[in-house]
């Protein structure tokens, strides 16, 4: 039996942007995805995406699982391709669904017929599927309004479509449609979830971590490959670059106040973290704070950081709870590479009491103890270390 993936795109329709174009981009990042497993066609087709793989030892439970985390799309299925002959249709539904329909105690079928020279009407496709499975599975109902199982019959021009439920899709915009931003990327919970969120928006990432060497380790900026790795299972190849951090954070806790330190500490990054942004074509800068959580995200400090950035910079966290940070970082299976044990360059050297309640000038004077300051960024934007993460080549 010849199957086929059929998607079903999201926003795209409601945006009244060009249509075509965003369609383009996101069968391009499918192609991306999947082009790994074997060569697949696609096709646009009456507001549904039809993705056709040419041979059948194509692994298509993979291919939907990694479709099914493309940004874009609301739904996502399989189904099987018939011959538009109503017994060929009866003979599909049960070869293809039977199995399904015998664990099921309710069903409905929904029928489309976009060829309106197909003898049946729609509600006569319903009837006559419906009376089918009626008479194969014993004890089974209809139930319109909640049913447990729903059988898909589409007539289209070339064929029949038979199919089961449709997986939800990732929802959002393709990658791509919606600029480029930098996430600063720490080996937590937050910043992984934050570069999602913002993906999803249709936002390309470019990651910056910084890096503390040696008081931490390489196997913290592995955590960060492990988690980016994730995140691009979503967001397609992502560029990072690794700072090393060590002797700017030296000289901060060398000249400054230590109630200043992460405040200077965090201004320094955003400054290298804005450079490297524009350099690489972003538009704005991403963080994964959320209001409140530690000293360093108070209003007053997140004021003191932002005045450092010469980009917008989205916090998509700002206003969640960490349980809620936690959900999605489960989710998107982050969660459990995040709590791995290594420190992180945000927490070298951190005051046991810092300032939660900084202001924009006492930052600056702080800022002015550092030595060669400018000297030091140079330096460590020069020496980043760019690599690029993708999850499937
Ligand atoms: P996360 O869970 O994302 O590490 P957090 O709750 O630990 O966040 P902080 O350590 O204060 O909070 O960091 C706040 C934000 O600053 C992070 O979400 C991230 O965007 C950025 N950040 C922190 N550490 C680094 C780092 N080593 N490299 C790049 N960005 C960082
Ligand atoms: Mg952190």
């Amino acid at each position: 039996m010849k199957e086929i993936i059929l998607l079903k795109d999201g926003e795209l329709a409601l945006k009244g942007l060009n249509r075509s174009t965003f369609e383009d981009i996101l069968i391009k990042n499918i192609r991306m995805r999947i082009s790994s497993l074997g060569n697949f066609t696609y096709r646009k087709s009456q507001s549904t995406i039809v993705i056709e793989p040419e041979n059948e030892d194509i692994d298509l439970d993979e291919a939907v699982s990694r479709i099914c985390k493309v940004f874009g799309l609301v739904g996502v299925s399989r189904a099987a391709v018939c011959e538009k002959d109503i017994d060929k249709i009866l003979e599909t539904v049960w070869d293809y669904l039977g199995d399904e329909l015998m664990l099921s105690k309710t069903f409905k079928v929904n029928a489309k017929r976009a060829d309106k020279k197909f003898p049946l009407t729609s509600p006569e496709i319903c009837d006559e599927v419906g009376g089918f499975i009626l008479s194969k599975v014993r004890g089974i109902k209809v139930d319109v309004h909640n049913p447990e199982y729903t059988v898909t019959v589409e007539i289209r021009d070339n064929a029949a479509y038979i199919r089961g439920p449709q997986l939800k899709g990732a929802g959002g915009m393709p990658t791509g449609t919606g600029g480029r931003a930098c996430i600063l990327i720490s080996g937590g919970i937050d910043s992984p979830v934050a570069a999602y969120m913002m993906a999803k928006r249709g936002v390309k990432l470019t990651a910056v971590h910084f890096a503390s060497p040696p008081y931490t380790s390489e196997l913290a900026e592995m955590k960060v490959h492990e988690l980016l790795k994730k995140v691009s299972m979503y967001s397609g190849r992502i560029n990072l670059f690794t700072v090393h951090f060590t002797a700017l954070q030296e000289a901060i806790r060398d000249y400054c106040p230590e109630d200043m330190f992460t405040v200077t500490m965090r201004r320094v990054m955003m400054k290298i973290a804005s450079a490297l942004a524009e350099w690489q074509g972003c538009e704005a800068v991403i963080t994964g704070e959320s209001l409140g959580q530690v000293a360093s995200q108070t209003i007053k400090a997140i004021r003191c950081t932002d005045e450092c950035a010469t980009l917008p910079v989205f916090r998509p966290c700002i206003g969640m709870d960490k349980n809620e940070i936690v959900e999605i970082s489960r989710k998107i299976d982050t969660f459990d590479i995040s709590i791995r044990p290594y420190e992180d360059c945000c927490t070298v050297f951190t005051p046991r009491h810092p300032k939660t309640r900084p202001t924009p000038e006492m930052a600056r004077e702080t800022e002015a103890l550092i030595p060669n300051e400018d000297e030091l960024i140079r330096k460590c934007i020069d020496e980043a270390q760019m690599m690029i993460i993708e999850a499937f080549r």
